[in-house]
């Protein structure tokens, strides 16, 4: 008996001994801190021509017809005013009122690389301008902030290439690499007549780009549980979509004399069902190099348990899917998010109609969803019908192990020092579900750091960014610009 509790507690012991092991061994991947590198940019000039441009309500409305088209040409004719050497050392091509820069490299061996962002914004919420501290479209510049819809989603952006751009070619500086810089006007809904058309030019003359940059995660802070550094995500691919319609159906006729079962009571409970049960999630592929990465900037103990995860993975899974934040990173989530039955009060619908939204995870296809759906849910009293106009997958999963990202990777570790960078995923859609079929890798991330309460206005009330923010991104662009079109 003594024999036997001398080898558990031996065996005990050498457990706990390999988990710290694994926990002390699980450190940053890049533990040192690169050089530090600043550029000495025109801060004003770049400030107030973000402000600028905030003034035009470059607006993508739902219905594309009640576009102001006026506002979109005008912001054009003051991009080509703003940014004259641009202008001049590029060929500019116009897909509708997309903008395609062209600045051509020495090398024409090399594949070409693609930097781009949007100047279409989203409305503000018709009743919300007097909730805003400054006037929407004002580009206000006050208390260390540039006010505004688009200062973050997504003229800084643009604003910020085209700053690191000109910086570059005063310094005259010439890419080896040809550079593409594509600005588009419609990603907000879709960028089928912009982003979508550039991309379709580039393949047509058979160019394949070595990598791209778009808009994507932001240098976030106190967006991941525990980890007190900045995040920088650099997301190598984004979700899918799509919108299923749950029907529950029954009899129709009076309410004072229901049958047992309503199509509103089928529906319920298939929609109950269907939140009840999600589609599986793991850490695996591109979410567990995230996590793993990250775990490692955490505090001892969930270092323990991250680098344990033969032990306590489950716990781990379970951990991140109840944060709304991180269970979106490592599964398809799925959205009731509209409701409709009878017309009157007094009489029994005939279907009671529950739409669901589903962000598909690179894993899944949309065919998985529609699996997932039917075999929970669908009967002789539910059906299952697709909404016309969705059904997109995920978008392939980018290299982080390429030189494009490493380029991205050292340029954000140069400007802002100690900071974790990761692979992250794409919750929102990008105009790079277009140019990701002409680039070897795409990459959707912008280089500007953010705290939560800032990241609220994305597409919300008093939309913002940092003066001082907005300076460094410019900084990492250009860093990112000489580096990636250099070799
Ligand atoms: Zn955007």
């Amino acid at each position: 008996m003594k024999a036997i509790s001398k080898i558990i507690i031996i065996s005990v012991l050498a457990l706990m001994t390999l988990m710290l092991f694994n926990a002390f061994l699980h450190t940053p991947s890049i533990d040192k801190n690169p050089t530090p590198i600043n550029f000495t940019i025109d801060e004003q000039r770049a400030i107030n021509h973000l402000s600028k441009s905030i003034e035009f309500k470059t607006i993508s409305n739902q219905n594309a017809s009640s576009k102001d088209l006026k506002e979109f040409l005008d912001f054009i004719d003051w991009i080509k005013i703003s940014y004259k050497l641009v202008v001049e050392n590029t060929s500019l091509e116009m897909f509708n009122q997309t903008l395609l820069f062209r600045w051509e490299g020495k090398d024409s061996n090399l594949q070409p690389i693609l930097l781009t962002g949007h100047y279409d914004v989203v409305p503000v919420i018709p009743g919300t301008e007097n909730k805003w501290q400054e006037p929407p479209f004002s580009g206000k510049i006050d208390s260390g902030y540039i006010w505004g819809r688009g200062a973050l989603d997504d003229k800084s952006g643009v604003i910020g290439i085209l700053e690191a751009v000109t910086y570059l070619m005063e310094e005259g500086f010439q890419p080896e690499r040809t550079v593409y810089l594509s600005f588009g006007h419609d990603e907000e809904i879709g960028g089928v007549n912009g982003a979508a058309l550039v991309a379709k030019h580039l393949a047509d003359r058979e160019i394949q780009l070595e990598w791209s940059l778009d808009e994507g995660s932001f240098l976030l802070g106190g967006f991941i549980p525990n980890v007190d550094k900045l995040v920088a995500a650099i997301n190598v691919a984004e979700k899918g979509s799509v919108t299923l319609q749950v029907v529950g159906k029954a009899e129709g006729g009076h309410s004072s004399m229901p049958t047992s079962q309503s199509a509103v009571g089928h529906l319920s409970k298939a929609l109950a069902k269907l939140e009840d049960n999600r589609m599986s999630g793991e850490l695996e592929g591109l979410s567990l190099q995230m996590f793993d990465e990250m775990s490692r900037h955490m505090p001892f103990i969930y270092k323990i348990a991250f680098a344990n995860r033969w032990l306590f993975g489950g716990l781990i899974d379970s951990y991140l899917a109840k944060i709304p934040a991180t269970n979106a990173m490592i599964r398809t989530t799925t959205a009731p998010t509209m409701l409709s039955a009878s017309i009157k009060t007094n009489v029994l619908p005939i279907e009671a109609v529950g739409t669901v939204n589903f962000r598909i995870h690179p894993r899944n296809s949309v065919e998985d969803v529609f699996d997932h759906v039917r075999e929970l849910v669908e009967s002789d009293d539910v059906e299952i019908r697709e909404m016309y106009y969705s059904g997109r997958p995920a978008s392939e999963v980018s290299s982080w192990e390429s030189s494009g990202y490493k380029v991205i990777e050292s340029s954000v570790r140069e400007i802002y020092g100690d900071v974790v960078v990761a692979p992250g995923l794409m919750i929102a859609g990008s105009d790079s579900r277009h140019y990701g079929k002409v680039a070897d890798d795409a990459y959707r991330f912008n280089p500007f750091p953010l705290s939560n309460e800032e990241f609220a206005g994305f597409h919300g009330t008093n939309e913002r960014i940092e003066t001082d923010a907005f300076i460094k991104g410019i900084k990492t662009y250009i860093r990112i610009i000489e580096v990636g079109a250099s070799k």
